[in-house]
């Protein structure tokens, strides 16, 4: 039986809810963590003809990318689009979840690693890496139990920077410790003064494990309290931030790169600047990138594509070409990433990609 908390867990584990930016609302916003669901709806926007869509398709919960409910709601009235649309869901017992910005966060399976895949980058990294979610995890372990601490904390979680894993520091110290009357210690006699040689592990670790990994840690660890330090980092994490930035596997002129884009892109014109120049570097960022183009100039990019640009925009991208392919068309492709997460590891789900185009724009050539 696979329930709604299930397949939540499972986009968490790509893409974490305390990557989200805090003006966001992603996670669980409507149902019943513990309902059991067989079938799933995957959509970029949560409509009415979404909803009904779900409805007919008997699909009792819709995953999606931008939240319905953003910035609140007071009442239930059937006022809007939003109110009718959470009012059908609730009405017929249909979940909805939301990954957004911790989706567009996470470097490696997020949307700009498949707006990528889709173009053809390589050598990818983050545009604009974030800062304050990594903490360093130390814990003071009698010599003896320092191995079986390190694999518990590599195992949580910690030790990971870069491309390299199993990352710690240890130094050798003396901690000392008095036992009081109604304690149970280790090592040591109650009442008396003890030293005991100890090992300082220091490791990296996203702040959002380091609970699990303190409480793990504590099962191995001999101490019947056990020391550690919990310490909120300022440094980037490479692999969490804004936007995206790689390489095409060759340089190619404006005309033949915009080719590429509408041939590997669900898209049907392209907004631009200029006409001449080589492009190798590109940068991207799926949905409202403007506020990344100076970031992508100094990251050397020869192209930029986002979307959701406005005309002063282009003034300020010089000698860059900058190019908006549309919100919906640069981030559809992210339901890829739902769909497989969840077909890989729930079996018996059904899951299937929306049918009703959401995109609020149309247009007329
Ligand atoms: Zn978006």
């Amino acid at each position: 039986m696979t329930t709604v908390k299930d397949i939540a867990k499972a986009i968490e584990a790509i893409a974490p809810l305390s990557y989200q930016e805090t003006y966001d609302n992603a996670g669980l916003l409507i149902g019943n963590p513990q309902q059991t669901i067989t079938s799933v709806l995957l959509t970029l926007d949560v409509t009415e003809a979404v909803v009904q869509e779900a409805i007919q398709g008997q699909c009792q919960l819709i995953v999606a990318h931008h939240p319905l409910i953003f910035k609140g709601l007071k009442s239930l009235t059937y006022q809007n689009w939003v109110e009718r649309t959470v009012a059908l869901l609730i009405k017929h017992d249909i979940a909805l979840y939301v990954a957004h910005t911790n989706l567009d966060n996470v470097l490696q399976k997020g949307v700009n690693a498949k707006f990528a895949e889709k173009i053809g980058l390589n050598k990818l990294q983050i545009l604009q890496a974030k800062t304050d979610v990594l903490s360093k995890l130390v814990v003071y372990v009698p010599t003896s139990h320092a191995e079986a601490v390190k694999s518990v904390l590599f195992a949580s979680g910690a030790g990971q920077i870069g491309q390299y894993s199993h990352c710690s520091f240890t130094t050798l110290g003396s901690g000392s410790f008095k036992a009081e009357e109604t304690a149970n210690p280790y090592s040591g006699t109650v009442g008396e003064l003890t030293q005991v040689e100890e090992l300082k592990i220091e490791a990296i670790i996203p702040s959002y494990l380091c609970k699990k990994a303190v409480q793990a840690v504590s099962e191995v660890h001999p101490y019947e309290t056990m020391a550690y330090d919990c310490i909120p980092l300022q440094a980037e994490h490479p692999g969490v931030g804004a936007g995206a930035i790689g390489e095409l596997p060759e340089a190619l002129g404006v005309s033949e790169f915009l080719t590429l884009l509408k041939s590997k892109l669900p898209i049907k014109l392209v907004k631009h600047n200029i006409n001449e120049g080589q492009i190798k570097k590109v940068a991207i960022c799926g949905g409202s990138g403007a506020f990344l183009l100076k970031k992508a100039m100094q990251m050397g990019a020869d192209a930029y594509v986002t979307a959701d640009l406005k005309y002063h925009d282009y003034f300020d991208a010089e000698g860059l070409l900058f190019c908006d392919i549309g919100h919906y068309e640069s981030e559809i492709s992210s339901l890829e990433l739902f769909y497989e997460e969840i077909t890989d590891k729930f079996a018996n789900i059904a899951v299937r990609f929306c049918k009703t185009n959401t995109n609020p724009i149309q247009y007329y050539f």
